[in-house]
């Protein structure tokens, strides 16, 4: 495929193979520039938007990359809908900074005969891992391809995958990539509900229910601010608010170390609460910190 600029004379290039955006990558570093990654599948928002900003105040140059990833959806359904907008993504990065976004169609990842994967982390078992088999095996082996093509100095992600940020701090660790990996908090609608390409899925009175998984989290949060330690109260109290919003279908709220994601019982230091919920046909996830700065 062609090498094309986009329409207008902001510097944007959107490259779609492998060659292309390793040219692109040798160019700026010969240039002596440092390189931000911003992993995405597309359908941008404000939150794929902060992290563009980030590499920009961070970086030289910034690639964003764009890949609906099959290899990471455990629903064929969910990868079949997933929302894809090339043209509406490139157009709402033309006011960023981006020198290069690569957007390469599957075969260009996955070619006929692929069959190398990489073997997740333990941090990848509980949460997102226990409910989506494969999922995290799909993200390391699609973000590890995209940092040997693209052999950033920063890789950005979101909060709002919390456990997923995780999992890339210990794959780099793991795999002495050299590449540091920052990760940007949460951006979120004015009534709390974190943005996502998923939120595209409520309809009609879903988009007021979404709104329980922050205020459930917040709700964590003020209790263990008034001295609640009980994990278990904690989740109950979180469990009975999505109820009374009708919301049933919870995959999980859990109270979690923050680096090790494993279970806590007792709140006596740094807790993640996280939650993962189905309204309407959108699975929603969200985190919180709790009794640390708000995200
Ligand atoms: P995705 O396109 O859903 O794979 O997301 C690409 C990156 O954007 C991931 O690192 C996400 O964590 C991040 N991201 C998605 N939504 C948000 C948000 N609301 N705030 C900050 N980062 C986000």
């Amino acid at each position: 495929m062609a090498e094309s600029t986009t329409p207008t004379e902001a510097p944007c290039r959107v490259v779609s193979t492998c060659r292309q955006i390793r040219a692109q990558v040798a160019q700026l570093r010969s240039a002596g520039r440092t390189i931000g990654l911003v992993p995405t599948m597309g359908a941008l928002h404000d939150g794929h938007l902060s992290l563009v900003a980030a590499s920009n105040a961070e970086c030289d140059a910034t690639i964003v990359s764009i890949f609906v990833n099959p290899a990471q959806f455990d629903r064929h359904e969910d990868l079949q809908q997933y929302p894809r907008s090339l043209a509406d993504d490139v157009a709402s990065l033309q006011s960023y900074n981006v020198d290069v976004v690569f957007a390469p169609p599957e075969t260009e990842l996955y070619p006929g005969g692929f069959s190398t994967y990489v073997d997740p982390p333990a941090v990848a078992e509980p949460l997102e891992g226990r409910c989506r088999p494969g999922h995290f095996r799909g993200v390391t082996t699609v973000v590890l391809k995209l940092m040997n093509l693209i052999p950033a100095d920063v890789a950005f992600f979101g909060q709002k995958d919390y456990q997923q940020a995780i999992v890339m701090r210990r794959m780099v660790e793991d795999l002495n990539l050299p590449v540091r990996i920052s990760v940007c908090t949460t951006i979120r609608e004015p009534d709390g509900l974190a943005i996502s390409s998923r939120n595209a899925y409520l309809k009609g009175r879903q988009r007021q229910q979404a709104c329980v998984l922050s205020r459930g989290l917040e709700l964590a949060d003020e209790l263990v601010g008034a001295g609640e330690r009980d994990a278990a109260t904690l989740v109950a109290r979180m469990r009975q608010l999505f109820a009374d919003a009708e919301i049933t279908r919870i995959d999980y709220i859990a109270m979690v170390h923050p680096e090790t994601l494993e279970d806590i019982r007792e709140i006596n230091g740094p807790t993640l609460a996280a939650v993962a919920a189905y309204v309407g046909k959108a699975r929603l996830i969200d985190n919180r910190l709790l009794g640390l700065a708000t995200t």
